[in-house]
């Protein structure tokens, strides 16, 4: 196959259009053409009214290699298509170990998030026969209680928006891309696993492909089928307290097992660490073991709403509703003069802004949506980039950033209210300085619900200054950015990893042989794509592990 990229086509083009561009582009009639699929469609936006599909397709045809030869010879001359046009390169996914007959101990996953399961599906499909423990609940039990503190303010610890059984990705809008660099191709793997599991096949091939919260329930659920159907074991309400680290005779530090909350042992050799970001307590335990764990950055800020309609409009022109290019999004970065910057990250078109807590008497928003992406507002976080100097005041070691996402957090649920409900201000109060006393035009979404005031001593005194600048700094690339009744809802402490439980080239933990930190938690992952990626990553570093043992013995 050959794959053509860049073609451009107007946004309403008839279908005949790419077939004739295909054949123009190779200088072919239409008998050469036995088919072709699309590898990929984006769009280009920035002239708006003006919006152009951009296409990557894989073409059939017996001229192939001639077409080839032509290409590359027209590379060194003048004609610019000619690097358009090269092999469809092979994305397929190739494991990379065996499992042997008979296993000396099982791996073990901690964690069943996007990196949990695609660390524990391709150990299965190896023939490992992994263990993953999961601390919270099954998808459709943890939905329950997912719900029981966005309707009722109950919050339960252990299942809640960040755990259980799907991870903190489960109920979110969805997004399936990422800027990280990709060239084994895992990305694909994971969304054909995904599309396997029940995803729309355009996710194969849009260039910023979603799912939404209810499919993504459904998925996860036939994905944990696969790994229990090739002799994986999944345990629920099952969380990890403990590792057990020997010390061998040379002075280095190998992983034994584990211990559950209900007390049980587990025996493993290799235990992949894949807990999320917010698994704070397991954080403090494996700092307080002597695993390596370090302070990196990470981002606090709010979400914002503003009417979809809005954001369509400024992004779209007249060509706003368009069923293929759907409700749009947005990204918005702002350098401050107090040296900070400010950036929108999450952005969640036609969603909702959700409680995203996972402890007792604290407040965090996030944002999800369905894959219709139809409700009236959009949301984004906005948020300001922190450093480990930032939470210094809040600790001296590595754990100090959780310290200070849990004071803000604090803080948010006494000035809601102490129920759950959330903090918020219109933008034009925040911008002024003025307490808020009404909603206006935007309602927010966000339930348990919102109670307006000031946000102003709501954050540290150089983000919520670096926020009222940007907003609008913004307003001047998204026109209506800035409006006053646009709604600010905090506080979004939970953007990324506080630690990094460094680990080497190998996988293993800087200074715990067997222990393979990953994902999001980790801090090698934002996001579900990269976290799925890293979860595979991770699980060939364990075959590979336990292979180089086996002939070891
Ligand atoms: P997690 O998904 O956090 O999974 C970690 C798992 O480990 C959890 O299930 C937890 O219960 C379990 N665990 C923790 N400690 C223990 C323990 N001691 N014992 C046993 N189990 C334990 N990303 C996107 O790419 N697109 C989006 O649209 C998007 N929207 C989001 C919306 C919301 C509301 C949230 C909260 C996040 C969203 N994200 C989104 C971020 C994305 O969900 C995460 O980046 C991703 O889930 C990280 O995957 P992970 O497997 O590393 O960690």
């Amino acid at each position: 196959m050959l794959r053509l990229t860049d073609i451009k086509l107007p946004l309403d083009h008839p279908e005949a259009a790419l077939t004739d561009a295909i054949l123009a582009r190779l200088g072919i009639g239409a008998g050469d053409l036995v088919g072709y699929t699309v590898a990929k469609r984006s769009y280009d936006a920035r002239k708006r009214g003006g919006i152009v599909l951009i296409y990557s397709v894989d073409v059939d045809t017996p001229r192939e290699a001639e077409l080839l030869r032509r290409a590359q010879a027209a590379v060194a001359g003048p004609s610019p298509a000619a690097n358009k046009v090269a092999p469809t390169p092979d994305t397929s996914y190739k494991f990379v170990a065996r499992a042997p007959a008979s296993l000396p101990l099982r791996p073990l996953v901690i964690g069943m998030g996007p990196c949990g399961l695609f660390a524990g599906l391709v150990l299965a499909q190896m023939g490992f026969r992994p263990i993953i423990l999961e601390r919270g609940k099954a998808v459709r039990e943890r939905t329950v209680d997912t719900f029981g503190l966005w309707r009722k303010k109950v919050l339960n610890p252990e299942s809640n928006v960040q755990f259980g059984e799907g991870g903190a990705g489960t109920f979110s809008d969805g997004k399936l891309y990422s800027q990280i660099s990709d060239k084994h191709h895992h990305g694909r793997k994971v969304l054909t696993e995904f599309v396997a599991a029940g995803a729309p096949e355009e996710i194969l091939y849009v260039s910023k492909p979603h799912i939404g919260t209810f499919r993504l329930v459904g998925m996860v659920e036939e994905m944990r089928a696969t790994i229990e159907a090739l002799g994986g074991e999944i345990r629920f309400s099952s969380r990890v307290d403990d590792v057990l680290v020997e010390t061998d005779a040379a002075g280095s530090r190998h992983v034994r097992g584990v211990t559950l909350a209900n007390g049980d042992e587990l025996r493993a050799d290799h235990v992949v660490m894949a807990l999320g970001h917010s698994a704070r307590d397991t954080f403090a335990m494996l700092h307080a073991r002597g695993v390596f764990v370090e302070a990196k950055p990470f981002s606090i800020g709010f979400r914002i709403e503003h009417p979809q309609s809005l954001i369509d409009q400024a992004r779209f022109g007249p060509q706003a509703g368009h069923p293929l290019l759907g409700a749009a999004d947005y990204k918005l970065v702002h350098h401050c003069r107090n040296g900070r910057s400010v950036y929108s990250f999450c952005m969640c078109p036609g969603g909702t802004v959700v409680a995203a807590a996972s402890e007792p008497g604290r407040v965090v928003t996030n944002g999800m949506s369905q894959y219709s992406r139809n409700e009236r507002n959009a949301n984004a976080a906005i948020v300001c980039g922190i450093t480990p100097e930032d939470y210094a005041e809040y600790g001296d070691g590595p754990l100090a950033g959780i310290a200070l996402q849990r004071h803000w957090e604090s803080l948010a649920f006494e000035l809601g209210g102490g129920e759950y409900e959330a903090p918020g201000q219109l933008v034009g109060d925040f911008i002024g300085n003025v307490v808020s006393q009404a909603f206006g035009a935007v309602q927010p979404s966000y339930t348990p619900g919102v109670r307006l005031g000031s946000l102003d001593a709501s954050l540290p005194r150089y983000a919520i200054d670096a926020i009222r600048e940007a907003l609008p700094a913004f307003d001047k690339q998204i026109k209506g950015f800035a409006m006053s009744d646009a709604v600010l809802t905090g506080v979004e402490t939970r953007t990324s990893s506080p630690v990094r439980i460094t680990r080497g080239v190998d996988g293993h933990s800087l200074n715990t042989r067997g222990l393979f930190p990953a994902g999001e938690g980790a801090g090698y992952a934002g996001g579900i794509l990269s976290a799925g990626v890293d979860g595979i990553k991770t699980a060939e570093a364990v075959a590979l592990s336990i292979m180089a043992g086996v002939s070891r013995a």
